[in-house]
């Protein structure tokens, strides 16, 4: 939470001796708590003070990094409560749990599987972001902890409540910097000495909201900084109840021992519940789940949750407003045209490879909007369609005048017509998916 003017003033030196460029201590508070001065242009700020800003400076809810530098995973550090007040940050992450039922060669294949596990989706690259290896059960865990991370660039986690095997694991993977999981009220202790001493982040679990605070001051208390609350309740209602009062706690009361971002373990019995709540979770407010099937059908629905719930509300997913050629279209290639709203675009550009159809898309800047809202907000017509063709060069692309618009802007037919060299504008499908369709109909190779 920003601090007042007064909260800083407090902890200056208080000599006014102007050394900071402004006549008093007072005059710099004000510019501080305005955030138009750092707090380090006072040079004179004792060492305590310095501590009791950070402290109170820092963001209500911790970044926490999984992984080496080069190749973090990061979560936290949101802001706030709903996607609509400003936007959240960083995507939650999709963990691919490596059983300890499995024998080294299918946790192998498993981890494998993981690393291939990547889509597109609308110009966005979505794939499983951490490999979670579950420790007890194996004949020889750190060897199976080893080899698990041999296999994946992935950052990993370490999944274990045996103090020893977590010792170990840690201690022979600890270049890689993975997440230990999970402290627990008997454990704590010895768990938070094995995060500290390998410099690791931990994950803490405990039954109670009020336990979970107890947990995360110990484990500070111990030198731990990275921490990540670990969350599982009686029932999916227990559980997002327990993730929203965290939340609420750390960004709207500041209540440091909440302050931590937080991993849910997906535990169901059938994939398919474990599609519907990983994007339960994934929605509110987990930082990771932790999953086991890692079937594209299982995995896509809660990737374009993620994807959906992350993208800024406030930016409009936009492409670039310029002519885009699909496949090698030539001279006689179709030429269609779209808004640059990027569902839109992308789904036109997905249909126009599936028809196997070379094709010229010219992308009409409509400030994001999809064909519709564009054509209601005034952000598209057809004197701005013949425009843009022409900025764009496309007639000198084709030997045809022929225009293929969107089946929702019949009413430009004429227009383009009457004021363009596109004589002949045919009406395109409605929908996206009936391109395929349309172009192999009327379109001769
Ligand atoms: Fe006050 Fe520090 Fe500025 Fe001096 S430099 S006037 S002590 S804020």
């Amino acid at each position: 939470m920003a601090l007042t003017g007064m909260q800083i003033y407090k902890l200056l030196p208080k000599t006014n001796c102007k050394d900071c460029g402004f006549p008093t201590c007072m005059a710099f508070a004000m510019q501080v708590a305005a955030k138009q001065k750092a707090i380090t242009d006072c040079p004179h700020l004792s060492e305590e003070a310095k501590a009791q800003l950070s402290e109170a400076s820092a963001p209500p809810m911790k970044l926490v990094k999984i992984g080496p530098e080069n190749n973090a995973f990061e979560i936290g550090q949101e802001t706030v409560m709903f996607r609509h007040e400003e936007k959240f940050h960083r995507p939650c992450g999709i963990a691919a749990r490596i059983g300890a039922d499995l024998s080294d060669e299918d946790a192998l294949k498993k981890v494998e599987r993981a690393n291939n596990s990547v889509f597109e989706r609308v110009g966005e690259t979505l794939s499983v972001k951490l490999i979670a290896v579950e420790l007890d059960g194996c004949s020889n865990p750190v060897d199976r902890a080893k080899k698990c991370a041999e296999k994946s660039k992935l950052p990993i986690i370490l999944i274990s409540e045996d103090e020893k095997v977590i010792s170990e694991a840690a201690n022979s993977l600890k270049d890689l910097k993975p997440l230990i999981y999970r402290a627990n009220t008997k454990n704590i202790d010895a768990f938070a000495d094995i995060a500290t001493k390998n410099s690791l982040p931990l994950a803490i679990f405990a039954d109670s909201l009020e336990e979970m605070a107890d947990l995360s001051d110990k484990a500070k208390n111990k030198g731990v900084s990275d921490i990540i609350l670990s969350f599982e309740g009686k029932s999916i209602g227990d559980t997002l109840r327990k993730l929203t009062i965290a939340r609420r706690a750390a960004l709207k009361k500041t209540f440091r021992p909440l302050g931590f971002p937080t991993i849910v373990k997906i535990d169901e019995d059938t994939p398919e519940k474990e599609t519907v709540v990983g994007s339960i979770f994934a929605a509110k407010y987990a930082g990771i789940i932790i999953i086991d099937s890692l079937e594209p059908w299982v995995l896509l629905p809660i990737m374009t949750t993620i994807q959906n719930v992350y993208t800024d509300p406030q930016v409009p997913n936009t492409v670039e407003a310029k002519l885009y050629e699909i496949g090698n279209p030539d001279e006689n290639s179709p030429v269609m045209f779209t808004t640059n709203f990027s569902l839109t675009y992308f789904s036109v550009e997905a249909e126009v490879e599936r028809s196997k159809i070379p094709a010229y898309i010219s992308v009409v800047d409509t400030e994001g909007l999809g064909v519709l809202n564009a054509y209601a907000g005034d952000k598209i017509s057809a004197e701005k369609v013949v425009k843009t063709l022409k900025e764009q060069k496309v007639a000198g692309k084709v030997k045809h005048r022929k225009l293929i618009i969107p089946g929702l802007l019949p009413v430009f037919r004429a227009e383009i017509e009457d004021t363009s060299e596109w004589k002949e504008v045919i009406i395109g499908p409605e929908n996206a998916r009936e391109i395929p369709a349309f172009l192999n109909k009327i379109w001769k190779k």
